[in-house]
This record gives structure tokens, C-alpha cells and sequence, in this order.
């Protein structure tokens, strides 16, 4: 037994310390010894040993077997005796979560955290790794400002800790944003701090990979994509972790598309998407999917771009609905354990705060109608947050307005005009022109005295608040709209309570986001559907909008009195071909189609192509008359236009064979395949007939038997 446990803190010291030893090496060592493992009598060292595991795991993208081990310590850490470990676990709760897109859950572990740390006077050596993790949240969140403030707020602790890894990675993050904003001289800063810390440590095989990484990120924004990709292609040669190699395919794909190298682009994409699963995480998951879409609408491929958004979409729904049974883990999870007054109180906000985003989740999909949302948002929020107002507006950079502005105050709704993004008297336009969120409370450098008299923002409404909150609501990198909740006393809201609104904030973006999307896939597809109901030569309808139409055409509830079928089919085309060619044919494709569509605007009828060199059309409610009329304009425009044909023994020019069946009443109740039979037979007819003529095959009441 000793010597396993001498092992065993061996194995502990390599896990967390020893980075040239690979997380696949660390996880087969724990796992050859797990048994023993769960055998110790040293609850400390086996509780220690279990969390590194879970902490590798978590790093090679295992995260639902890294989150059964983290929970089960969490479990058994919290009962006070292990505080420290308990906080580790705490905090690989709040990486899962965060993984897996549940930021509210995640910043709630983080911040219990970051209290044991606080109450129990733990080890200082983590705080930085804390506030890393919880401005990463924010990075996430696309709240790119606060996630700068704490980032840079963790590295002189991560110095006074001495903490080499922390500050690394700080700087790899902060590397990231400015990346993402592009500032270019701020990345090459971090670039140049990047460059000696790899080089003035031994644990080079961890560091060069993020390094290059930022390196190859500072190349493309000063366009120097080809520096880009030399750096990416030897990344990828030697790097082993699994989420560094996904942002190098992620890079790679951003330097095809910066190229405009589509095809590359969507190549390095697809396999980035292949790695999103490798690394299980939900965040680069949306980000990679989001891009295939850039992609696909880049190479103007409709289909490819309504595919991956539907991906996208379903993403999201399952996310929210996940949500819903996370909520319910965490009750569970929390109920059964002890803890403290104010971590108590904010869990049960938590809870509450996740089951209301749940519902508004849910709603906001199924709902288009934005006053009920609006509604909806507040009805839940007003129960566990204190606010006296809200505004939520939607965005449109394109017009760069801001619509469907919304208010609530003093128990009313109040919906104001749209304010253009050059409105100097609106706060909410001023956090989306800077990109920024307002607070005008404690720890805030602003205060309303800080922004022009804002007379207007809502007409007929004096506004009273002291406290005052905005947010910009973001869906990927783009501002989609603006939320605020204000209060009329002084400093309002409290820290925990901001972090929420932010991270509340950060879910009904993609709730809007999501019906947004909905709406443009509904746009989307209906603009596919037209497409693939057409005939690309000729512009007309094709065989599949033929099949539809007589669908209806021929169901008793639309059915008319009269249905006619025209069949139109070009003479001796076949020799055309021949003589001069598939794309002179094409031409005369071309020519006869608009002649017919000319010819039937003004009926109630549709032509189609049918096939190669025929042409069909379905007139409702047209008197035979007019049908033989129409008939003999087409031919006659044809023969009009003198297309020399020297194979066709008619006149040396191209001509048309057309066959005519009509159907009245209760003879419609045989149905369609009987009326095109008609038409077919009455174009053979025509061909038979020396061609260039109208042949009819008439169906009229009490003929039917004949
Ligand atoms: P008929 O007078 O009896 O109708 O003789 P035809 O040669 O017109 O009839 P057939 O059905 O033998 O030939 C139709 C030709 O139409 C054969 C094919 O090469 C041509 N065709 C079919 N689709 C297209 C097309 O999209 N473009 C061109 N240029 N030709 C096509
Ligand atoms: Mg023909």
C-alpha cells in the first residue's frame, strides 16, 4: 500500500507540474492504477490523484467523464475538510461548464471558488487562474471589454505568484481578443511577450504551439496570410493537444478565407468541425459552424449556407433545452450539499435566473411576435432581480438603426420610434457605437454626467435612474442589439448581480440570435425552394413544380370547372443539335420559352419545361378559344423569328408540334395522368401530321366513355 501512495504522489507532482509529459500519458498512468486508486485509505491523496485525472481528461475534450469525477469530489470535498481541493474541483466545474456553452453555471463555480479562496485563506497560487477563467467566461460571452479588465487584472497576481503557466496564458488570451478586435499593435505586443517567455523556458513543446498560434493570428490581420500558414503547417506537425490543433484549423480556415480561397476555406473549416468534436467544446463549436456559413455564403451556395445553418439552429435548441437538465443536475447537486449564506442565496438566483432563461429560450424560438417577447423577459426577470426599468432594442448594422425599442417603467410598456446609430442623445446607441457596456454605479468610471443630455431617449418619460445598465448583445462578432435594466437608486446592483445580468445578457442573445436565424432559414428556404422549382436554361417551372401544381389543380377542393394542358415540342431538334450545336440549341431553348411565357401572363395558366425539347403549360379556366388562339401566337412567333434549320423540310426554320387536351368537369375526377396522357398523344398526332401543326385530344362531359 506505501508504495503505491509513493507512487501515487509522484504521478500527482508530474500531473501538475510537468507539462512535457503528454495528458494521454498522464490519463493511461491513472487509469493502470485506478482500482488502487479507489482502494487508498488517504482520502486527501486519493481525492487529489482523482482531480488531476479529471483535470486531464477535461484537457483531451473527455468532458462528460471529466465532469462524473469532478462532481463526485465535489461531493465528497464538501464537507469542509479539503477546502482547497473542494475549490479545485469548483473550479474544473466552472471549465466543463463553460465548455459546454453554460456560462451562467460556470461563472457561479467560479465565483465559489474564488469565496473558499477568500474565506478559508487558501494558497494565493490559484486567484490568477480564477480571474483567467472568469474573464475567459466573458470572452466567451463576446463581452470582450470586461474580459480585457479582468485579464489584466489577473496578471500582476499571476507575476506575484509567481505563476509562470497563469501569465502565459493571460497573454495568449489577451493575444485572442486583440486578434478578434484587430489591434494589430497591441497583438504584436503580446506577440513579442509570447516570443521570449517560449523562449526563456524548457517546457517548449507547450508554449511554441500557442505562441505560433498568436503569431500566425498577428500575420493574417497584417496580411501576410502566406507567414500565416508556414506558421500553422509546422504548429501542426508537432502540436498534440486537441484544442490547439482546432484553432489552428480554425486559423488556417480564417488565412483561405482572408484570400478568398473558398474552397480552402470550407476544406480547413470542415476539418476544424471534424477537431470540434475531438475537443468537445460547444463555443468553438457555434464559432466553426458560424464560418462554414460565411463560407458558403461567400461562394454564394445557398444550400450549403441553409445546411449549416440549420446545424447551427439545432445546435442551439438542443443547448437550450440541455439547459433545462443541467438546472436540474445542479439542484440536485446543490441540495446535497452544505453551504454557505450568500453562495446559497446566489445559487438559488442561479437556479432561478436558469430556469427563466430556459423559459425564455424556449418561448422566444417558438415566438416571433417581439412585444410577447419582450413581455415575457420581463415577467420572468422581475422575479428574482430588482430593477425598475428595462430596454431591450434590436439591432440592423446594415441600416444602422437601432428598432423595436422597447421600455419597461413603472409596470408599463412603452414602445419608442427607432433611434440611427449617429443619435448622440442615446445611451443605447453609444454602447454600440463603443462597443462597450455602461454602468453607471460603483467600481464604474462612468456616470450619466459623462454622456450628452440625453432628452429623447424616451419621449413623454423623465429618467430618474441612477443606476443605469447597457449592454450590447452580441451573436458571434456582431452586435445584433442592446439590453438595459436600470434603477433609480445609487449603485443598484451589486457585483454578483452585474456578472449575472451579463451573463443573462449573453442568453438572450442567442435566444434573439436563434429567432433571427430561424426567420432568415425560413427566408432561406423558401428562396431554395423556389430555386429548385425552376428550370435553369429556360426560367420556366420545372417537372417537380409540375408535379405540385397538378396536385392542387386536381384536389376537389381547388379544383376548377375546365383544366388545360398544352404540350409544346420543338421539330427535328435533335438534328438542330447536330447540325449547329448544344448551344445554339440552348438558344432556341431560350427563345421558345420566353415566347410561351409572353403568351400565357395575362391566363390563368403556368408553363413548364417538361423535358429536353418540351414544353408544357396548364391554363385554368380558359376558354378553348383562347387556348387555340394562344396556340397559334406561339407557333407563329417562332416561325417569326426564321432560326435557319436546313434539316427540317419546313421551310429550312425551327417550328414547334403542338397538342392540345381539355377537360371539363366530372371528367377531371379521372385525374392528371390521364390529362398529360391526352396532351402526349395529341403532340404525337401533330408529328404525325407533318409537324409545325396543333393537334387537340378534347375531353368533355358524357364523352368520357367513348
Ligand atoms: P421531333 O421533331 O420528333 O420532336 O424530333 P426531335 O429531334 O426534336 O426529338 P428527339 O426527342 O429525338 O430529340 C430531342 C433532342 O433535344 C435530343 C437532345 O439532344 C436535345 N436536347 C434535350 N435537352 C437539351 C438541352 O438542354 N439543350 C440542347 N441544346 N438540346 C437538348
Ligand atoms: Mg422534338
Amino acid at each position: 500500500m506505501i508504495s503505491v501512495d509513493i507512487d501515487l504522489l509522484k504521478l500527482n507532482d508530474l500531473m501538475e507540474a510537468d507539462q512535457q509529459i503528454s495528458h494521454i500519458g498522464k490519463i493511461e498512468a491513472v487509469e493502470n492504477r485506478l482500482n488502487a486508486i479507489r482502494e487508498l485509505d488517504d482520502v486527501y491523496l486519493k481525492v487529489r490523484t482523482l482531480i488531476n485525472y479529471g483535470k486531464e481528461l477535461y484537457a483531451v475534450g473527455k468532458n462528460e467523464a471529466a465532469r462524473e469525477i469532478a462532481s463526485e469530489m465535489y461531493q465528497v470535498t464538501s464537507q469542509g475538510s479539503f477546502n482547497e481541493l473542494h475549490m479545485l474541483c469548483c473550479n474544473l466545474l466552472g471549465n466543463i461548464s463553460a465548455r459546454k456553452g453554460f456560462y451562467a453555471m460556470a461563472l457561479d463555480y467560479y465565483h465559489q471558488s474564488l469565496h473558499m479562496i477568500e474565506t478559508h485563506t487558501l494558497r494565493t497560487h490559484y486567484r490568477s487562474m480564477l480571474i483567467n477563467n472568469i474573464a475567459s467566461l466573458y470572452a466567451s460571452l463576446k463581452l470582450y471589454d470586461s474580459a480585457v479588465k479582468y485579464y489584466l487584472d489577473a496578471l500582476p497576481l499571476a507575476i506575484q505568484e509567481g505563476n509562470y503557466d497563469a501569465q502565459f496564458l493571460i497573454h495568449y488570451n489577451l493575444g485572442d481578443i486583440y486578434a478578434r478586435q484587430r489591434q494589430s499593435e497591441k497583438l504584436a505586443e503580446t506577440e513579442q511577450i509570447l516570443m521570449q517567455m517560449t523562449q526563456s523556458t524548457c517546457q517548449e513543446n507547450f508554449y511554441l504551439g500557442l505562441y505560433r498560434l498568436v503569431a500566425a493570428k498577428h500575420a493574417r490581420i497584417n496580411g501576410e496570410t502566406g507567414i500565416a500558414e508556414a506558421l500553422l503547417a509546422s504548429t501542426l506537425k508537432i502540436e498534440e493537444d486537441p484544442v490547439t490543433r482546432l484553432e489552428c484549423y480554425i486559423e488556417k480556415a480564417l488565412c483561405a478565407y482572408a484570400e478568398k480561397h473558398y474552397d480552402l476555406a470550407l476544406h480547413d473549416a470542415k476539418l476544424a468541425l471534424a477537431q470540434v468534436n475531438e475537443a468537445g467544446e460547444f463555443e468553438f463549436e457555434r464559432e466553426v459552424l458560424q464560418m462554414l456559413c460565411d463560407i458558403a455564403i461567400a461562394m454564394g451556395n445557398a444550400e450549403i449556407t441553409a445546411s449549416y445553418q440549420q446545424i447551427l439552429i439545432a445546435l442551439d435548441e438542443t443547448f437550450i433545452a440541455r439547459m433545462n437538465e443541467m438546472t436540474i443536475f445542479q439542484i440536485r447537486e446543490k441540495s446535497a450539499v452544505k453551504i454557505e449564506n450568500r453562495l446559497n442565496e446566489n445559487a438559488v438566483n442561479l437556479l432561478k435566473n436558469m430556469q427563466m432563461i430556459y423559459d425564455i429560450s424556449q418561448e422566444i424560438t417558438k415566438e416571433q411576435d417581439y412585444d410577447k417577447i419582450f413581455r415575457l423577459i420581463i415577467q420572468k426577470l422581475v422575479s428574482f432581480l430588482n430593477f425598475d426599468a428595462l430596454v431591450i432594442g434590436l439591432y440592423n448594422d446594415e441600416k444602422r438603426v437601432i428598432y423595436n425599442r422597447m421600455m419597461y417603467h413603472r409596470q408599463e410598456i412603452s414602445k419608442s420610434y427607432d433611434v440611427y446609430l449617429d443619435n448622440k442623445s442615446s445611451l443605447a446607441t453609444w454602447c454600440i457605437r463603443h462597443k462597450q457596456e455602461i454602468y453607471t454605479g460603483f467600481n464604474s468610471h462612468l456616470t450619466l454626467k459623462d454622456f450628452e443630455p440625453l432628452q429623447m431617449n424616451f419621449p413623454d418619460l423623465e429618467v430618474p435612474y441612477e443606476s443605469v445598465f447597457y449592454l450590447p448583445l452580441y451573436d458571434e462578432e456582431n452586435i445584433i442589439g442592446v439590453f438595459s435594466l436600470q434603477k433609480f437608486e445609487r449603485d443598484g446592483f451589486d457585483h454578483y448581480e452585474l456578472e449575472m445580468i451579463r451573463t443573462i445578457g449573453a442568453y438572450i442573445a442567442i435566444a434573439i440570435a436563434n429567432a433571427l436565424k430561424t426567420q432568415e432559414l425560413k427566408r432561406l428556404n423558401s428562396a431554395l425552394e423556389a430555386l429548385s422549382r425552376r428550370d435553369n436554361l429556360s426560367g420556366l417551372a420545372n417537372r417537380h413544380a409540375l408535379n405540385e401544381d397538378l396536385k392542387t389543380y386536381f384536389a376537389p377542393a381547388s379544383r376548377k370547372q375546365r383544366i388545360s394542358v398544352i404540350m409544346i415540342d420543338i421539330d427535328y431538334f435533335k438534328e438542330f443539335n447536330d447540325r449547329y450545336g448544344h448551344l445554339e440549341g440552348d438558344m432556341v431553348i431560350r427563345k421558345t420559352s420566353e415566347i410561351i411565357q409572353r403568351h400565357i401572363e395575362d391566363l390563368d395558366a403556368r408553363a413548364y419545361r417538361y423535358g429536353g425539347d418540351e414544353f408544357l403549360i396548364l391554363a385554368r379556366e380558359v376558354s378553348f378559344d383562347i387556348i387555340e388562339m394562344v396556340c397559334e401566337m406561339i407557333q407563329r412567333d417562332i416561325r417569326m423569328l426564321s432560326i435557319r434549320h436546313d434539316d427540317s423540310n419546313i421551310d429550312g426554320i425551327v417550328t414547334l408540334s403542338i397538342g392540345i387536351a381539355s377537360y371539363e368537369d366530372e371528367y377531371l375526377e379521372a385525374g392528371e395522368d390521364v390529362l398529360l396522357k391526352g396532351a402526349d398523344s395529341a403532340v404525337y398526332d401533330a408529328k404525325g401530321n407533318s409537324r409545325n401543326c396543333i393537334a387537340h385530344a378534347m375531353y368533355q362531359k358524357k364523352s368520357i366513355d367513348k
